[in-house]
């Protein structure tokens, strides 16, 4: 019998939901309903000084005017410091953390110039055999990474591999404020949720060989993988948030209704025409091989259209 998908949301309440944000929800609700499967919530709320309790309420009903429903309980992930606490536990008991002291800027400094890495400086490996004595700061907790390629199949970009050692280093899965890292956290919480599909931006297609490799030192099975491609605007960056013109708060108040931004979302994942739809239509013969694999621009003109309902 093949398993059910379980897929999942997993946004940070540091804003209300942009459009960016919407695609994804929108597709990994797709994929797992199309197949029967779950879609679940999950609140990334680690980063205490930029999450903030109305944008955790506001995902909700953000959700909600698209069409988008989720199962079961919403995990909060400042909640789960325990769990996280124990995982941990479980990293140390093998010899697979160390304590780090650590600055961001001396990281950066003794990263040597070409040594910029997939995510930032690469960490050299300063307080591998014992943390550098620094009185007064709290070190952080990084991850001893394995040598050796990690590989995976991505359903968007095919066959992805990265050298972890050399493009990342070893990383920090405990902040030295106590709080469990984003890396730590989301292999936690999807392993603890069964989450089997993980869909999300390709911002964090880089992050993942990371994740494959907690999942595997703490002994959880791996998830499959879908990077959806950005937003962009037309000078190339990611679609940012201009005047609530791209949250859907935002267009609400313009009068956008929900289904006019799902259509546009959809057609700019290379599904349908654009005209306004449900999510729930969108379901019928809905499958991640139609999903367009580029960068989708979008014009300010389009938002306009959006805006004035044409
Ligand atoms: N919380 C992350 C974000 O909003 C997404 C994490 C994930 O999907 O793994 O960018
Ligand atoms: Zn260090």
């Amino acid at each position: 019998m093949a398993t059910a998908v379980v897929g999942r949301f997993a946004p940070s309440p540091t804003g209300r939901l942009h459009l960016g944000n919407l695609r994804s929800a929108l597709l990994g609700w797709l994929s797992a309903r199309s197949r029967g499967g779950s879609f679940l919530l999950r609140v990334e709320d680690l980063d205490v000084a930029r999450c903030r309790p109305e944008f955790t309420d506001g995902l909700f009903r953000d959700l909600e005017f698209l069409g988008l429903d989720w199962d079961g309980p919403v995990l909060v992930q400042s909640q789960r410091a325990s769990v996280y606490r124990d995982a941990l536990e479980q990293l140390r008991r093998q010899g697979r953390v160390y304590a780090c002291t650590c600055s961001r800027a001396e990281v950066a400094r003794a990263a040597s110039a070409p040594h910029v890495g997939e995510d930032g400086p690469v960490y050299p490996g300063t307080c591998r055999d014992g943390a550098v004595e620094r009185p007064g700061r709290p070190p952080a907790l990084r991850f001893r990474v394995a040598s050796g390629v990690v590989r995976f199949v991505d359903a968007l970009h095919g066959p992805v591999a990265q050298d972890v050692e050399h493009a990342v280093g070893d990383f920090v899965v405990q902040r030295n404020d106590g709080v469990a890292s984003y890396q730590l956290a989301v292999v936690v919480d999807d392993a603890a949720s069964g989450v089997n599909e993980v869909l999300r931006g390709d911002d964090l297609l880089t992050s993942t060989p990371r994740q494959l490799q907690l999942l595997e030192a703490l002994g959880l099975g791996a998830p499959s993988y879908a990077h959806v491609p950005l937003l962009l605007q037309a000078d190339g960056k990611r679609l940012a948030k201009r005047d609530g013109a791209t949250t859907a708060a935002g267009l609400r108040e313009r009068g956008v209704t929900g289904a006019a931004i799902v259509g546009r979302l959809a057609a700019w994942s290379g599904l349908g025409d654009g005209q306004p739809v449900t999510p729930r239509e969108l379901l019928k013969g809905f499958s991640l091989s139609q999903v367009r694999r580029e960068p989708t621009v979008v014009h300010d003109a389009e938002l306009e259209a959006l805006v004035a309902g044409r």
